[in-house]
C-alpha cells in the first residue's frame, strides 16, 4: 500500500489535526467559540506547566494576555530593528507585526511570546487556534534556569536579554527597581523603544545595536529616561552573544546607574579643582553652570548672587542670552519676583513648573516665555548664618516638576555653590585681614592708598584742601624697651584710639608701622589743619597708665597739604614724614608743616648718599691720621685713622655727616674695610720706609660689628700686610655696648683673641655700666673731647675726667684724652693720671705725608721714655 493511501486510511481528520498540533514546537491552544481552551499541545502545556486537564476549559483570557504597545513615546530616529528586512522576517515566519504576549504559568511565573491566531474549520466547528511562539525559542528564559533567574533578580544593575533583532526578551527585577518597568512593558520591545528620550545620545545607541561578530563587550554611557520620564545616566555593558547554531545572536544589556558617579565627577573633577586654582567666583559658577547642562542637558542653568541690598545680581549663566541677565541685574527681592527673587526672599527652594501659568512669575513672564524658557526652579544658597548669598536656578524649555535626577544634581550644585561662595567669603576676610594692622585694627598703609587715592580724587574734582598728618610718637622705643612689649603695644593700641577720637569724623587714621602713624583730613586747609594738630598734640599729651606705670606720651607731628605740597598720597607723605623729623629734631611734641626747604635738604642728602656710592666705588676717599702722644714728653703713642672725602661739588665733607649717612644707606660695611685696608697698607709702608708706627687705631662702626665676617676680615688684612696683631687698635663706641647682642660679643672676643686690641671711643658720652665693661676685652678708654675743652671752665668736667681717669685706672686701662688743644689741659690731664693724648695741642690729623713728616721730625731721643704701666689685656 502506498504510504499515502495508508494514510489517509487511518486518518480520522480530528486525529490527523491533533497529531500535527501535538508535533508543532511552538505552543497551540485551540479554543471554542467562547473563547475556552479545548485542545493544547505538548509545548503548550510545558509552557503553562500544567496539566491538560487542568488548563482545558480554562478561558483563554487566563492564560494569554496581550502586552501593551507601550506608551513610552518613540524617537523618530531611533531604528526599529528588523523593520525592512523581509528575509529574516521570512524566515522566522512572523513579521514585525505580531502582538507581544504573556503566558501566566500555574506556579505564577510568565512565559513571553508572540502570538499567532488564525480560525480553522472543522466540519461546522469554528475553531481559534493560538500558536504562541515563545520570544525566542533557543534564547534564555527565566524558566529555563530558575536559579540564574533569582540571581539576575538581586543584581542592582538593570539586565535586559534582547535577541537578533534588539527585541527585548528578558528583563530581570533590578530594572523595575531602577527604571519602573515591568517585564511585560518592555518584553518585545527593542530598549531603544523604551528608554530613550529627549536628549538620549542616539548615535551612540544605535552604534551599540549595530550587528557585532561575538563574543564582544562594548560599554557606553547614555542618558536614559525612566518610565514617567526622569532622565539617568547609566553605563550600559552589551555582550554580544552567538548561540551555538549559529545565526542566531542574542545580547545581554547591564545597565548601571552612574548618575550618581556622572554629578560627583561633576564635583571632584572640574569645580573643585577650579576652586584650588583659585579662579574667581563667577568663574566657578559659570563653570558649575556648564557642567550641570552637560550632564543635565535639558537643564539651563543660571546663578544669580544677593548683594547687600538684596538685589540680584547676576553672577553666571551662560546659556542664557546676556541681555536675560542685564533685565534681572538689580532687580530687588521679594514674593513674587519669579522663581530666584522668590527663593532668596524666603530662603527656600522654589519650584515653578509653568512660568506661564505661575502668579510669582506675573511681572516677569514677558522676559522669559520668549525665549522659550517654559519651568524654573530656583534654590537658595545659604551662609552659615542663615544669609541668602545666591539663588541657582534650573530653566528648562517645557513645564516639569523636579524628579530624583533633578533633584540630586541641585543638592550636589548647591553645595559645590555653598562651597565657593564660603571660600570667595573668606578670601575676602583675608584680604580684610590683609588691609587692617591686627593691634590697633587701623587700615594698613595699602589700605591707606585705597581710601586716600579716592579722597584725593575727590578733593581734585572739588577743588577741596586735604591735609597729611605724619604721627611719630616720641621716645616710644624707650618705653618699649622699659614697660615690654605688652606695654607698648597697650600704648600703641590707646594712641591709636586717642587719633580716632580727635582726628575728626571724616578723617582717615592709619598705621603705616611701630609707631608711625597717617592722617588723611579732607576739606583741611591750613588753618583747620593747626587746629586738628594742636587738638591731636593735647590728646596725645593726657596721661596713660600702663600696669603701675603713668606714662604721659607724646608724638611729633610732620603736615602736609594738597595740592600746594603734592597731589599724590605717597609724595604727601613723604613730605609729612620730613616734616615730622624736623618738628622732633625742634624738640619733638609740637608739629611741624613741611617746607620746601625740608625737601632740598632731603634732596641734598639723596645726592650726597648717590655721591658716596661712587666714592666708594672709584676711591675717592683718602686718609688723614692724627698722632696720639704720651702727655708727659710727646712721644708717639699711636696713630688715628681718620677718613676724608673731598668731594668737587659738595666740597670737603666732614665725617660726621657722611659716615652716618653711610650707615643709613647700607655702605660703612664697605667703607671701614676700604679704610681698614688702606690704614695697613700705609702702616705696613711706613715701617718699610723705617718710621716706627707703634699702633695704628682705626675707627669701626658699630654695624660692622654686627658683621660676623669682621674678625677673619682684619685677620686677613693684617697677615696680607705682614702686620702683627698688637700693631692695630679697632675703635669701637659705647652704643655698640648697649646692643646685647650675642654676635656682637662673639665678634668682639674674636678679634681680641687674634691679639688686636679694642678701644672704647668716645667714653663717658655714652650708658654703658662699668660692670659691663669689665667682662669686654677693652684695652684702652678714650675721654670724649668734650670732657677735655671744658677741663678749664667746667668744674663737673673736671671731676667727670678725673672719675673716667680713675675708672680706667682701676680697670687698668689705658686712658687716651681727645681734643688736647692747650698746655692748661696737658697739665689738668697729667695730674689726674692721665698718660696719653691727641688733639690739635700735639697736631692736627694729616695726611700721610705730613704724618711721616711729623714723625720724622719727632724722632723719639735715644733714650727711651718709661712706659706707662698699664698691663695690656
Ligand atoms: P672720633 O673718632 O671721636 O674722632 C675724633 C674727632 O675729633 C675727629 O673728627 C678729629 O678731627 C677731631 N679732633 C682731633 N683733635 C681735635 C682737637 O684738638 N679739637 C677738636 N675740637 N677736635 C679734634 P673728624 O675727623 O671730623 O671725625 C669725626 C668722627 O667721624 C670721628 O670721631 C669718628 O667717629 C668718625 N670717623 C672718622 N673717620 C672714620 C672712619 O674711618 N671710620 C668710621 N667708622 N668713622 C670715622
Ligand atoms: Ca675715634
Ligand atoms: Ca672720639
Amino acid at each position: 500500500m502506498p504510504d499515502r493511501d495508508k494514510a489517509l486510511s487511518i486518518a480520522d481528520p480530528h486525529q490527523l489535526f491533533r497529531n500535527s498540533l501535538e508535533q508543532a514546537t511552538d505552543a497551540v491552544f485551540v479554543l471554542n467559540a467562547d473563547g475556552q481552551v479545548i485542545f493544547l499541545n505538548a509545548a503548550a502545556q510545558a509552557l503553562c506547566g500544567a496539566s491538560r486537564a487542568e488548563v482545558i476549559g480554562l478561558h483563554v483570557d487566563t492564560l494569554v494576555q496581550r502586552l501593551p504597545d507601550g506608551g513610552h513615546a518613540t524617537p523618530e530616529a531611533c531604528p526599529q530593528p528588523g523593520r525592512g528586512n523581509d528575509e529574516r522576517d521570512e524566515r522566522d515566519g512572523r513579521g514585525d507585526r505580531l502582538p507581544a504576549v504573556q503566558v501566566l504559568r500555574a506556579d505564577g511565573g510568565k512565559r513571553f511570546g508572540f502570538l499567532a491566531e488564525s480560525a480553522t474549520t472543522l466540519g461546522d466547528l469554528t475553531l481559534r487556534t493560538l500558536l504562541v511562539k515563545l520570544s525566542d525559542a533557543a534564547g534564555p528564559c527565566r524558566d529555563d534556569h530558575p536559579l540564574l533567574a533569582v540571581i539576575a533578580d538581586e543584581i542592582d544593575s538593570a539586565v535586559l536579554v534582547v535577541d537578533a533583532d534588539w527585541r527585548i526578551v528578558y528583563v530581570n527585577a533590578g530594572l523595575t527597581r531602577m527604571l519602573g518597568y515591568a517585564p511585560e512593558d518592555m518584553v518585545g520591545r527593542t530598549p531603544c523603544d523604551v528608554l530613550a528620550g529627549e536628549f538620549t545620545d542616539l548615535a551612540a545607541l544605535r552604534r551599540l545595536q549595530a550587528p557585532h561578530p561575538a563574543p564582544l563587550v562594548e560599554r557606553h554611557e547614555a542618558l536614559i529616561y525612566a518610565r514617567g520620564g526622569s532622565p539617568l545616566w547609566v553605563s550600559a555593558t552589551v555582550r554580544h552573544l552567538a548561540s551555538t547554531g549559529g545565526g542566531h545572536h542574542h545580547g545581554i544589556v547591564i545597565l548601571s546607574d552612574i548618575t550618581q558617579k556622572k554629578t560627583y565627577e561633576l564635583l571632584q573633577r572640574k569645580v573643585l579643582h577650579a576652586m584650588v586654582m583659585e579662579q574667581p567666583l563667577p568663574a566657578v559658577m559659570e563653570l558649575i553652570c556648564q557642567e550641570v547642562q552637560r550632564v543635565a542637558p535639558s537643564v539651563i542653568a543660571s546663578v544669580l548672587r544677593v548683594d547687600a541690598e538684596r538685589r540680584l545680581r547676576p553672577l553666571a549663566a551662560p546659556a542664557l542670552p546676556p541681555e536675560y541677565s542685564a533685565m534681572l541685574d538689580g532687580l530687588p527681592v521679594g514674593p513674587t519676583v519669579g522663581s530666584c527673587g522668590t527663593a532668596a526672599w524666603l530662603g527656600e527652594p522654589v519650584v515653578v513648573s509653568d512660568i506661564a501659568a505661575d502668579p510669582r512669575w506675573a511681572d516677569y513672564r514677558h522676559l522669559a516665555l520668549p525665549l522659550g524658557l517654559a519651568a524654573c526652579w530656583s534654590y537658595p544658597i545659604k551662609a552659615g548664618d542663615g544669609r541668602v548669598l545666591a539663588t541657582l536656578a534650573f530653566y528648562f524649555r517645557r513645564v516639569c516638576e523636579p524628579d530624583a535626577f533633578h533633584q540630586q544634581l541641585v543638592e550636589v550644585c548647591a553645595s559645590l555653590c555653598k562651597l565657593a561662595f564660603e571660600r570667595d567669603d573668606a578670601a575676602e576676610r583675608i584680604q580684610q585681614l590683609d588691609q587692617y594692622d591686627s593691634l590697633t585694627g587701623l587700615p594698613n598703609r595699602s589700605l591707606l592708598q585705597r581710601q586716600a587715592g579716592k579722597l584725593l580724587l575727590a578733593a581734585r574734582q572739588a577743588g577741596a584742601a586735604l591735609s597729611v598728618l605724619f604721627v611719630d610718637l616720641d621716645r616710644f622705643k624707650y618705653i618699649n624697651d622699659s614697660l615690654g612689649h605688652s606695654g607698648g603695644d597697650k600704648m600703641l593700641r590707646e594712641v591709636a584710639k586717642r587719633l580716632i577720637a580727635h582726628a575728626g569724623e571724616s578723617a582717615l587714621v592709619a598705621r603705616l608701622s611701630g609707631d608711625e602713624f597717617a592722617l588723611v583730613l579732607p576739606g583741611s586747609d591750613r588753618t583747620r589743619t593747626i587746629a586738628a594738630g594742636q587738638r591731636l598734640l593735647a590728646a596725645m599729651r593726657q596721661p596713660l597708665r600702663i600696669d603701675h606705670a603713668s606714662i604721659a606720651p607724646s608724638a611729633s607731628i610732620g603736615i602736609s597739604l594738597f595740592p600746594s605740597d603734592g597731589d599724590t598720597l605717597d609724595y604727601l607723605l613723604h613730605c609729612a614724614e620730613m616734616a615730622m623729623y624736623d618738628a622732633k629734631a625742634a624738640g619733638r611734641n609740637l608739629f611741624r608743616f613741611f617746607s620746601i626747604e625740608m625737601n632740598w635738604a632731603a634732596q641734598e642728602r639723596l645726592a650726597l648718599e648717590s655721591a658716596l656710592r661712587d666714592a666708594l666705588l672709584n676711591e675717592e676717599l683718602h686718609l688723614n691720621f692724627q698722632p696720639q702722644v704720651f702727655l708727659r714728653d710727646g712721644r708717639l703713642y699711636g696713630l688715628e685713622v681718620l677718613v676724608r672725602w673731598h668731594h668737587p661739588h659738595f666740597g670737603k665733607v666732614p665725617p660726621d655727616r657722611f659716615v652716618p649717612l653711610a650707615e643709613d644707606a647700607g655702605l660703612i660695611g664697605t667703607l671701614d674695610r676700604w679704610v681698614l685696608e688702606r690704614s695697613c697698607a700705609q702702616l705696613a709702608a711706613w715701617r718699610r720706609e723705617g718710621i716706627p708706627v707703634p699702633t695704628i687705631s682705626v675707627n669701626i662702626s658699630p654695624a660692622s660689628f654686627r658683621d660676623p665676617a669682621l674678625a677673619t676680615h682684619v685677620a686677613e688684612t693684617l697677615a696680607r700686610h705682614g702686620l702683627p696683631a698688637h700693631a692695630l687698635v679697632l675703635e669701637m663706641t659705647e652704643g655698640l655696648l648697649m646692643e646685647d647682642d650675642a654676635g656682637i660679643a662673639a665678634t668682639v672676643a674674636a678679634i681680641h683673641a687674634q691679639g688686636v686690641r679694642l678701644s672704647m671711643d668716645d667714653f663717658g658720652t655714652g650708658y654703658s655700666s662699668l660692670g659691663y665693661l669689665r667682662q669686654l676685652p677693652v684695652h684702652q678708654l678714650k675721654l670724649d673731647k668734650s670732657f677735655v675743652i671744658d677741663l678749664e671752665s667746667d668744674a663737673a668736667a673736671r671731676e667727670l675726667a678725673s672719675a673716667v681717669i680713675r675708672i680706667g685706672d682701676s680697670l687698668k686701662l689705658a686712658v687716651v684724652a681727645e681734643g688736647v688743644e692747650n698746655e692748661a689741659q696737658r697739665q689738668f690731664l697729667l695730674s689726674q693720671g692721665c698718660h696719653m693724648g691727641q688733639g690739635y695741642l700735639f697736631s692736627r690729623p694729616l695726611d700721610a705725608d705730613a704724618a711721616a713728616q711729623w714723625m720724622k721730625s719727632r724722632r723719639p731721643p735715644e733714650r727711651a721714655a718709661p712706659l706707662p704701666n698699664h698691663s695690656l689685656r
